[in-house]
């Protein structure tokens, strides 16, 4: 039995963590509408939900993480218009800006990443029998999900019925259009008519396109299956998405679609603030210019992922700041050398390592006090005698990060291309010096040991030395 328990938005309580078959989760994360940049907001999400696929991993479950690309959507064909493009365009260049975000985040990518449009006649098939078991209409070349004809609906978010009477995504229809074509305001569109000349597909009810939401349940049933273990997604997902993607796919099949629904807060940047010093902050690779992606990472896990975090710049250093203190932590104890610490005192300090970051990741992923657990580690290297460093310590703290995500890459001692050719040009320097002054031993010494690192200096009359990598 899993001592894992986790937050789930259903019950709104903490749960202990049951998978449907032991051994195995299947789990889906929804991921980006590619029709601009990712911003701070995204990044938490997909860290939030990578470090939850990568301490499920730890525990050693067999993960099939599922993340999918809404790579058709009204925003899309906004943008696309606003752009004077295709949305297929659009949709490619902002998949491409989205993947490198995530790859420059270390952030692992899905087992499976499904494409909207790569699944239209399964979508419209689930539409179809949606109508035949009476919980959706077609109306004006529309379909509509009666939610009157689903009595749970509104359990996610916990609202009924009359509270609910907002909150529809369809950018396209005027709410005179919608009033006409719906039975009730809170149903929505499983399928939208459009213009033959606009993107769309054929289907039993014309030319058109799916809803956002019948996008996910339909992705969700063909490749991962009708009941999953864990549905993930940012808190603003919960109404109307989520719960839509319930009430289509619980309503056709019968049983839940998740069992355990995760939600992760909001990132705010105080509006004044973004206005004046964080204004260059509003992409993720605007912060990854400045920020390493350890900083990042550290920056989102110090809060709980149930909580809001607040953009400060001070924030960010104080990130950076304990980023430098972990990777120093890793290279002192491997450059502390030998074994000589008590075997049984080090044991000690691996166990208590081991447990208090359990213990925080078992409490509904609790990555604040997983990094105290690092932290807490960093401190005891610190304060061994030089003579006493463990190397496992340093290894411990490298494998526990890295569930977090954390690389701790050491990229203090390597030079980028700028600086070498600045320390080139200070040796040929030097080198012009001796030979100025017929120290002659000293620059071929300088050329010789250049030779060695594949470098050849090349002497040239009446101008200084050049160099090349031979
Ligand atoms: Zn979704």
């Amino acid at each position: 039995m899993s001592p894992l328990r986790i937050f789930n938005t259903l019950s709104a309580k903490k749960e202990e963590f049951q998978s449907i078959t032991p051994g195995k989760v299947l789990m889906y994360a929804c991921g980006p509408t590619v029709y601009d940049l990712s911003h701070l907001g995204h990044a938490r999400m997909a860290l939030t939900f990578d470090v939850v696929q990568r301490y499920l991993r730890f525990l050693n479950y067999d993960v099939t993480f599922v993340r999918n690309i809404t790579d058709i959507d009204d925003k899309i064909i906004n943008r696309a218009r606003e752009l004077g493009r295709r949305p297929e365009q659009v949709a490619r260049q902002y998949t491409y800006t989205f993947w490198k975000d995530m790859n420059d985040l270390n952030a692992d990518f899905p087992d499976i990443e499904p494409r909207a449009t790569e699944y239209i006649q399964q979508m419209i098939a689930f539409a179809d029998a949606l109508i035949k078991k009476g919980h959706a209409y077609e109306s004006g070349g529309d379909v509509y999900f009666d939610v009157a004809s689903f009595s749970e609906y509104g359990k996610l978010k916990k609202q009924n019925l009359e509270d609910l009477m907002q909150g529809s995504r369809d950018q396209v229809r005027s709410q005179e259009q919608l009033k006409e074509l719906k039975k009730n305001p809170v149903d929505f569109a499983l399928w939208k008519s459009a213009s033959t000349d606009d993107t769309g597909w054929q289907s039993p009810w014309g030319w058109g396109r799916p809803g956002w939401h019948l996008e996910c349940s339909t992705m969700i049933k063909l490749v991962l299956g009708e009941t999953i273990d864990i549905h993930g997604g940012g808190e603003d997902l919960v109404f109307p998405h989520h719960e839509n993607e319930i009430a289509q796919s619980e309503a056709l099949h019968g049983h839940s679609l998740a069992r355990y629904w995760i939600h992760n807060s909001f990132v705010q940047v105080e509006a004044e603030k973004m206005s004046k010093s964080l204004g260059n902050f509003r992409t993720i690779q605007n912060v990854l210019e400045q920020y390493s992606p350890d900083t990042v990472r550290l920056f989102v896990l110090q809060t709980h992922y149930r909580s809001p975090i607040e953009f400060t710049t001070e924030s960010m250093e104080a990130a950076k700041a304990g980023t430098l203190r972990l990777i120093r932590a890793a290279r002192f104890a491997q450059d502390g050398g030998g074994p000589n610490g008590a075997a049984s005192e080090a044991d000690g300090v691996l166990q208590k390592l081991d447990h208090d970051f359990r213990e925080a990741m078992d409490d509904d992923f609790n990555t604040p006090r997983a990094i105290s657990a690092l932290f807490g580690i960093a401190d005891t290297i610190f304060a061994s005698p030089s003579d006493a460093k463990t190397p496992g310590y340093a290894a411990a703290l490298r494998a526990y990060a890295a569930v977090l995500g954390l690389t701790l890459s050491d990229t203090a001692k390597v030079i980028d291309p700028e600086t070498g050719s600045g320390l080139m040009n200070v040796l040929l320097t030097l080198r012009e010096h001796a030979r100025t002054n017929k120290d002659f031993k000293q620059s071929d010494l300088i050329r010789d040991e250049l030779a060695k690192l594949g470098i050849k200096v090349m002497d040239v009359k009446g101008a200084p030395a050049s160099w090349e990598r031979a």
